[in-house]
């Protein structure tokens, strides 16, 4: 069969089961208030936690960076494409984070895959909860390392596993916040099982990253754990911080092993110096700006708290990221449209990205959300949601 025929048939596939992704063309800037094919709609969907990704001082900063440093970082950091900028910016990093050493990577995936791969090989194993993102996942196909993986959260599974393996490295992985549920690492339990076992710790604090913590150091700070407890700390700068890239910190000798041995931090262009420039004064509006902590941490209980008055039962979380379970892959989408119908988008997430018959949607909040949007979209919910029950009943008479 030629090509074509043989990718038609499986987007086909994927059509029929109802699980064909789309993507919009968003006309505005990264925003609360998004413009969708000529709609405005209210963004409950990204993980800009904290509205900086359109603060005017980063714009600001971004464009002079750009004046000085020009577009392209022109090679490898390994080459020369490692600037005074990206040299600042992960020492910033590392202090912030209270590392040792910092090491750049262009995007979060990368710094995953890079970190994995580098660390084990055949002789090894890797020791995964089964909710970790899924450059985690790859980074541990990428090694070839043994792959285990243990039930969301049980360790107590975990700690049988660590038990029995003969594995030289053995390598324990897991996201801090899950970024599908919300939920968070006991990682003080989990850094106490890894070292009865002699495994080593890898945290990916994407969502935790300038979030958690009263000074918005992330994981870490929020379980109060040192370098030894959690040596190796990844966390992407295109969430909360709103700007784009990642890192991983830890001591001088993972960092400069790292820089020596992760093919994915290599074998590939370095990040745009102005963007590192940029990076910067938003890891310095993270530290400043407290207040942006605050508020998104009461934007997230007044949405739990009007949830619950209004009857919709959210999955247990107390992050940004919080999840209305609904099941069924089509009755999501229908909610979905309904409550995108209203004005407000939300993240509709179907298998692959969770397990089958655990559809939900996926509702972000950010600190530059006010009171009064997020009463509107409660509001667009149980009115989406009646909606939807409505036309069940009427298309299957089922009561
Ligand atoms: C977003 C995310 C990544 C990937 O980071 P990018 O910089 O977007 O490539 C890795 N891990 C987790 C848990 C994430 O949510």
């Amino acid at each position: 069969m030629p090509m074509d025929e043989v990718l038609a048939s499986a987007l086909m596939q994927r059509q029929e089961q109802g699980r064909l992704r789309r993507r919009r063309n968003v006309e505005s800037e990264q925003a609360v208030e998004l413009q969708v094919n000529g709609q405005p709609l209210i963004n409950f969907s990204s993980n800009d936690y904290l509205g900086l990704a359109e603060n005017e001082e980063l714009r600001l900063a971004l464009a002079e960076a750009a004046g000085r440093w020009g577009l392209g970082s022109g090679a490898s950091h390994l080459v020369c494409g490692h600037s005074q900028e990206h040299h600042l910016l992960e020492q910033e990093l590392a202090d912030f984070v209270g590392r040792e050493k910092a090491l750049l990577f262009s995007t979060g995936y990368m710094a995953n895959m890079g970190c994995v791969q580098a660390l084990v090989g055949r002789d090894d194993a890797v020791f995964e909860d089964k909710l970790n993102h899924a450059s985690l996942l790859d980074g541990a196909l990428l090694s070839r390392a043994k792959r285990q993986r243990y039930a969301h959260l049980n360790y107590e599974q975990l700690n049988h596993r660590l038990s029995k393996s003969e594995a030289k490295r053995k390598l324990v992985l897991t996201d801090s916040v899950f970024s599908m549920d919300g939920d968070i690492a006991e990682l003080n339990l989990l850094s106490r099982c890894a070292k009865e076992h002699d495994a080593w710790l890898m945290v990916d604090d994407a969502h935790g990253f300038a979030v958690l913590g009263q000074q918005g150091q992330g994981c870490t700070e929020h379980f109060k754990l040192d370098t030894q407890q959690v040596p190796i700390y990844m966390a992407t700068l295109g969430k909360a911080l709103g700007g784009f890239g990642a890192f991983v910190a830890g001591s001088e000798a993972l960092i400069d092993y790292l820089c020596q041995f992760a093919r994915p931090y290599i074998y590939t262009t370095a990040l745009p110096p102005a963007l590192a420039a940029a990076n910067r004064v938003a890891l310095r509006l993270v530290k400043e700006q407290g207040w942006r902590r605050e508020k998104l941490n009461n934007n997230i209980a007044y949405f739990k708290q009007q949830s619950a008055v209004a009857g919709l039962v959210l999955m247990p979380s107390d992050t940004a990221i919080q999840p209305l379970l609904i099941g069924e892959d089509k009755q999501l989408m229908a909610l979905a449209a309904q409550i995108e119908k209203r004005g407000f988008l939300v993240g509709a997430i179907r298998p692959p990205t969770v397990p089958e018959g655990t559809a939900r949607l996926r509702i972000t909040l950010s600190a530059a959300h006010s009171l009064q949007h997020i009463d509107a979209l409660v509001a667009a919910i149980v009115e989406g949601r009646s909606e939807v029950q409505a036309s069940y009943v009427k298309e299957f008479g089922l009561g």
